[in-house]
């Protein structure tokens, strides 16, 4: 068998792996000056607008409802279509997560929609910026400032990309990133909000640790009963080195992705996604597999190619179709092009270290068991 190509893999270069070992034999590896660092670096890639990181995307969103004051009674619009972090946040906080459906090709949130599901519980909107390609940020803000909603925007996707010449997070509201090894950027683990107004940054700040201040009588004072997602100073010092590195990787998702369009340009076998313009990063390219036309399902086409050492993934499956959504009254049939999407996407391979003929060998494996299973 041929060399695996996983669909994804971080790319770690050797200066970042000393500068871990740096922190390692500092004597200070959770939040300290590489976290500040960090901050202070994502925050002038922003535009300089206020960044906090925390140990995730999800305690990111989580915190970011919290700090909207959204909770119980509240309904919060967002796509059916997006790993379900998105949607769990919301529920986590005792909201109503209130799906609309997505773009066929663009994956994003039909903005369409989302006027239509607005209601007097209505109190943010929770898009996501489906594998870098950014929301229509004009109508999204338009709707948003329209009805009086705060925007919490899932960025885990979208570092680096950008609207119009703006990039994602140095503007809007409140800008969730996450920093999972499989993301643009990585900490290991890790996330970071973008933006938000002074008191929801206060708040933001006492939810990732403890609610704790330094007042009141012995130096300290505990305001709420917060959580704790800080991040380490060791996954900060990944970060840094990631970000030095950002629009070099993003540069070469892209002319990976312009290799596969090129050689599917011509009646392709699969459906390709919206290609968007260089404000796309590129985060995971997802083309449709055409099942109706088909004699072999997603899984049998998942382990054709892995039989070629070719990795593919599935992102994602429509949410509302899992048990703990059904439970809350959601059903087959409400978002008919997630859930296609839902059953047809595949994640091809895509990430920095690839070469171009490696993007050469997933179109031709794929288009030999597409080809080979027509009906
Ligand atoms: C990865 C991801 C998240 C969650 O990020 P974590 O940092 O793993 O919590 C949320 N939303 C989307 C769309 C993601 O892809």
């Amino acid at each position: 068998m041929k060399k695996m190509l996983p669909f994804t893999r971080p790319t770690i270069d050797e200066e970042t792996i000393q500068s871990v070992v740096e922190v390692l034999r500092s004597g200070w590896l959770a939040t300290g000056p590489k976290v500040a660092a960090l901050e202070a670096a994502l925050s002038s890639y922003l535009g300089g607008r206020p960044v906090r990181t925390q140990t995730s995307a999800t305690a990111g969103m989580e915190m970011a409802l919290l700090a909207c004051g959204i909770g119980k009674g509240d309904e919060v619009i967002t796509p059916a279509l997006s790993f379900v972090a998105t949607a769990n946040v919301i529920v986590r906080v005792g909201a109503r997560p209130v799906f609309v459906d997505v773009g066929l090709d663009s994956r994003n949130i039909d903005l369409d929609q989302v006027e239509a599901a607005i209601t007097p519980r209505t109190r943010a909107i929770m898009p996501v910026h489906f594998a870098g390609l950014p929301v229509d940020m004009d109508r999204l803000y338009a709707i948003a400032g329209k009805h009086k909603l705060r925007v919490i925007e899932d960025a885990a996707h979208a570092i680096g990309s950008a609207w119009r010449g703006r990039k994602i997070g140095s503007c809007g509201d409140l800008v969730c990133f996450s920093f999972h090894p499989n993301k643009n950027l990585t900490t290991i683990e890790g996330g970071a909000i973008s933006g938000g107004s002074p008191d929801e940054i206060k708040t933001i700040e006492l939810q990732r640790w403890h609610g704790q201040v330094k007042s009141g009588v012995d130096g300290f004072d505990t305001l709420i009963a917060g959580g704790k997602s800080n991040l380490s100073d060791v996954a900060a010092a990944v970060g840094l080195g990631q970000l030095r590195h950002l629009e070099e990787f993003n540069a070469r998702r892209r002319q990976l992705v312009a290799r596969y369009f090129e050689l599917w340009s011509d009646r392709p076998p699969v459906r390709l996604p919206e290609r968007g313009d260089d404000g796309h990063s590129w985060h995971v390219f997802t083309p449709l597999l055409p099942l109706d036309t088909l004699r072999i399902s997603r899984p049998r086409f998942i382990e054709a190619m892995k039989e070629q050492g070719i990795g593919v993934g599935v992102h994602y499956p429509a949410i509302h179709l899992f048990t703990a959504y059904r439970e809350l009254g959601y059903r087959e049939g409400q978002f008919p092009n997630a859930e296609r999407i839902g059953r047809e996407t595949v994640t091809l391979p895509l990430f920095p270290a690839m070469e171009l003929s490696d993007v050469d060998r997933v179109v031709e494996a794929a288009t030999q068991i597409l080809q080979g299973a027509r009906k």
